[in-house]
């Protein structure tokens, strides 16, 4: 197995770099673009390990850190985003992200205040029970310890050009995270995806809040279908993922990523045969083995498909105690 932190040209101009990540997902890929302006796409999670294997790795190509003049985030999970105040202390680089990326790139206390009582309501009404609320708050404090408040100095929108290149487009591809975008260059039909679309793994449309409260809550796994079918429409030639290997086929793994929700939505429709079922009684059922570890991503999971059947009316639900229960 090749080491963690391999640094490769990975298409002309585009340099990967692997860095070691804390997190289950195993290492993240960053790029470096070279150009006019030596741009970095993402920047890896906030530990020692991290830092000096992307030191390492912009070496290795030929540069330092402080050659970097900008920084685009794909999106604002800390694995991708954890050293951006670092790389911005060394190099004074501008940095981009998409417009939701912000509250979170700032750690914004008053939108971290409403995030926390999004969720605890949602968990609520999920039905989760007290002893699981306290694993999952640790859970978020030990990710958000891989990440600092840093800062943002330009939003980007969709299908402008990347300052600087103006062979690369910029993509919003929300669904796994709000802020999630990607790059394209039509020139060689090349994308770097972050974590919209992922070869070994189907990334899990994340249940995020809304960007203010007045707004409902999105709905995650509709969202991330829709931007799939916006990229199987695309002429692409190889896609660049945050983790793991490229994206050759890319058709035939969004027909299988989005067939799969379809066999998913069969299982849940076959618990709910019996009796009704809360979303967190449904998802100790779907993932009886990792509901324990993580479980905001398994509720995600669960919860999305529960929309897509939802928006269906394939789903009656009922509430009571402000809890929400789901029968056919
Ligand atoms: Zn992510
Ligand atoms: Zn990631």
């Amino acid at each position: 197995m090749e080491k963690i932190g391999k640094t490769k040209e990975v298409a002309k101009g585009i340099y990967q770099i692997e860095i070691p990540t804390p997190f289950p997902v195993g290492p993240v890929n960053v790029y470096l673009l070279e150009g006019a302006y030596l741009t970095l796409v993402d920047t890896g999670p906030l530990t020692e390990e991290a830092w000096q294997t992307l030191n390492q790795g912009v070496r290795d190509i030929g540069y330092k850190v402080k050659d970097i003049r900008q920084v685009v985030l794909t999106h604002h999970h800390p694995d991708h985003c954890g050293l951006l105040e670092r790389v911005r202390q060394v190099s004074g680089a501008f940095t981009y992200s998409h417009p939701l990326a912000i509250p979170y790139v700032k750690i914004d206390d008053s939108f971290m205040n409403f995030q926390a009582k999004f969720f605890n309501r949602l968990y609520y009404e999920c039905g989760v029970p007290e002893e699981s609320l306290i694993i999952i708050n640790e859970f978020n404090d030990l990710s958000m310890s891989y990440t600092e408040r840093s800062h943002i100095d330009e939003c980007l929108k969709h299908d402008q050009a990347l300052p600087h290149f103006p062979d690369w487009h910029v993509l919003f591809t929300p669904g796994h995270s709000q802020s999630q975008l990607s790059l394209y260059r039509a020139d060689d039909r090349v994308m770097i995806s972050g974590d919209h679309i992922i070869k070994h793994i189907s990334s899990n449309a994340l249940i995020e809040p809304p960007p203010n409260p007045s707004s409902k809550r999105p709905l995650s796994l509709i969202q991330y279908r829709t931007s799939l079918e916006m990229c199987a429409n695309m002429e692409i030639d190889i896609i660049f993922s945050g983790h793991g290997a490229p994206v050759i086929n890319h058709r035939d793994l969004i027909l299988q990523r989005l067939l799969e929700n379809w066999k998913r939505t069969d299982t849940i429709r076959g618990l709910l045969k019996e009796s009704e079922k809360t979303v967190y009684e449904l998802t100790t059922m779907l993932f009886p083995n990792v509901y324990q570890k993580e479980l905001t991503l398994p509720i995600s999971e669960t919860l999305g498909h529960i929309d897509l059947l939802q928006i269906l009316h394939q789903l009656e639900v009922k509430q009571r105690n402000e809890v929400l229960y789901y029968s056919l």
